[in-house]
């Protein structure tokens, strides 16, 4: 058995208590298969009870000064970063990426606690111009109260930090539920975060293999104040639908379809490593991955060729392994729907340029695999693959190419590479997304607002705007003066 770090308790924690249970469930590593550690299957008892500690601590947390929250957030930051390491090998270790990428996630969720450590203190309210001679008009900005955060297994530490720092700096307490394939990442987070002074209560991990039951709690019972879901589309639509019998407040990030666009313009070179970043890291298992490529006519080919010929450089393998881009997918379904949209595309006459079938190594590692000639009627146009799989469309006007990357029903992230100064405002201003880079192939930061239009959800993580997602505006009318 891997030796886990000394930072993780495997054990669910409620109310400041390293709590236990009678069942279990196993985490394993998607590399090998290996059980990494058995951790408390919850159901709904113990989630209630998560709430209960959590509205519990709420009164004396939002009394804290902005101050006394920020220097907490900053030493909790501080004890992620002097744990890098130790976290990103576990990290590897559950969710199967490369350890670098797992360095950069650390480095990555560590800033959103960074940040929310700053903007807790400028959390500010306003006054108006009022409606009388005799009256003030004041607004006051004020925590929401307990906050759920329901997060998935792709970014197993930073979906964490991107929604409890600005919830904790905002002055709400939280209870994470985190991915059953990956817990234990979450777990060692919130332990740094009792090292790091966070009161009891404020932070709370509830762990299960079946989710429904703890999501039926934290959707529908009334001390939960604000919902915070990142996850499929399919699961966040029904989980916003059963907060609407308590009027919560839901922040949805749910899937993607991103278009990547290559102008006849573009630099093709810098598109190619753009293309790489957007579409293979994490095994293309990212909401922002480029889940399809729109080329123009004139430079097809070439890119097609060139990227073909950086993808079989590509170095698959255990993400602990140095120098590998490319560790194996997180279980069996994600091959399986893999390999169902490299058949469709095939049969209905996509062009293989290279990969296209589960890898050498076994287990769910599977081969970077690129797809030319492919079309609007193939389930690739639409679905969110979430693997190694690049398909190619052609296009010939900058109008059939918007077009194109919007007909879909998600608007989370887009890319396009061009050069002309008209053609870039004209494309950017076109694009129905919550978020678009221009010759840039990654756009994560905390310092930016994350999120989707459409059916990629609601609300917005990172900058000032996802602070605003965990308070409520108080306005109060002074008269009689
Ligand atoms: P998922 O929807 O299957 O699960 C997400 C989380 O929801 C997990 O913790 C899961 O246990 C939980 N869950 C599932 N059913 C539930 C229920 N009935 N009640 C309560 N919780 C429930 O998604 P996933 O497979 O873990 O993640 C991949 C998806 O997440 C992709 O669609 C991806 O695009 C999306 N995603 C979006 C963003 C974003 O910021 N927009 C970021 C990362 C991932």
């Amino acid at each position: 058995m891997e030796t886990l770090p000394d930072i993780l308790i495997p054990k669910a924690f409620i109310a400041g208590e390293w709590r236990d249970a009678k069942t279990h469930f196993a985490v394993t590593n998607p590399a090998n298969g290996d059980v990494l550690a058995q951790i408390p299957d919850l159901g709904a008892e113990e989630t209630r009870e998560a709430v209960a500690a959590a509205e519990g601590a709420w009164p004396a947390w939002r009394k804290r000064t902005a101050k006394e929250r920020a220097n907490l957030l900053r030493a909790w930051f501080d004890a992620i970063m002097d744990h890098q390491e130790a976290l990103a090998r576990l990290m590897t270790l559950e969710q199967g990426k490369p350890i670098a990428e797992s360095r950069g996630e650390v480095a990555y969720g560590a800033s959103f606690v960074e940040f929310y450590a700053e903007e807790a203190k400028r959390m500010a309210g306003e006054t108006l111009p009022s409606h009388g001679a005799d009256k003030r008009i004041l607004v006051f900005r004020e925590p929401i109260g307990v906050v759920a955060a329901v997060t998935p297994w792709n970014f197993p530490l930073a979906m964490i930090t991107r929604k409890c720092a600005p919830a904790l700096a905002a002055g709400c307490p939280v209870v994470i539920k985190p991915a059953e394939a990956t817990p234990l990442t979450a777990l060692a987070v919130a332990r740094l975060a009792e090292l790091a002074g966070l009161p009891a209560g404020v932070i709370n991990v509830v762990t299960a293999s079946q989710p429904a039951a703890i999501g039926e709690v934290l959707t529908t019972d009334s001390r939960v104040r604000k919902f915070s879901f990142t996850g499929s589309t399919p699961v966040g639509k029904k989980l916003l639908a059963q907060c609407a019998g308590t009027v919560k407040k839901a922040s949805m990030e749910l899937g993607g379809n991103a278009p990547f666009i290559v102008f006849d313009d573009a630099d093709l070179d810098a598109a190619v490593e753009g293309a790489i970043a957007s579409k293979y890291r994490n095994s293309g298992q990212t909401c922002v991955c480029t889940n399809r490529f729109l080329v123009q006519s004139g430079v097809y080919d070439t890119f097609v060729e060139k990227l073909a010929a950086r993808v079989k450089q590509l170095k698959v393998g255990s993400g602990l392994e140095e120098g590998v881009a490319q560790g194996p997918l997180i279980n069996q379904a994600a091959v399986e729907k893999v390999e169902t949209h490299i058949a469709d595309a095939l049969e209905k006459g996509g062009r293989l340029m290279c990969g296209g079938k589960p890898h050498a190594m076994g287990g769910t590692f599977f081969e970077p695999t690129i797809i030319a000639d492919v079309s609007d009627d193939m389930r690739v146009a639409r679905e969110e693959t979430f693997g190694p799989l690049a398909p190619v469309f052609r296009f010939e006007t900058d109008e059939q190419a918007v077009a194109m990357a919007n007909a879909t029903e998600f608007g989370l992230a887009a890319y396009f590479y061009a050069r002309d100064y008209q053609r870039i405002w004209h494309v950017m201003e076109g694009l129905e997304y919550g978020m678009v880079a221009i010759n840039e192939g990654i756009l994560s930061t905390e310092l930016a607002p994350f999120g989707g239009v459409k059916e990629s959800g609601l609300g917005r993580e990172g900058s000032r705007h996802g602070l605003d997602e965990f308070t409520e505006l108080k306005y109060v009318c002074v008269g009689g003066l």
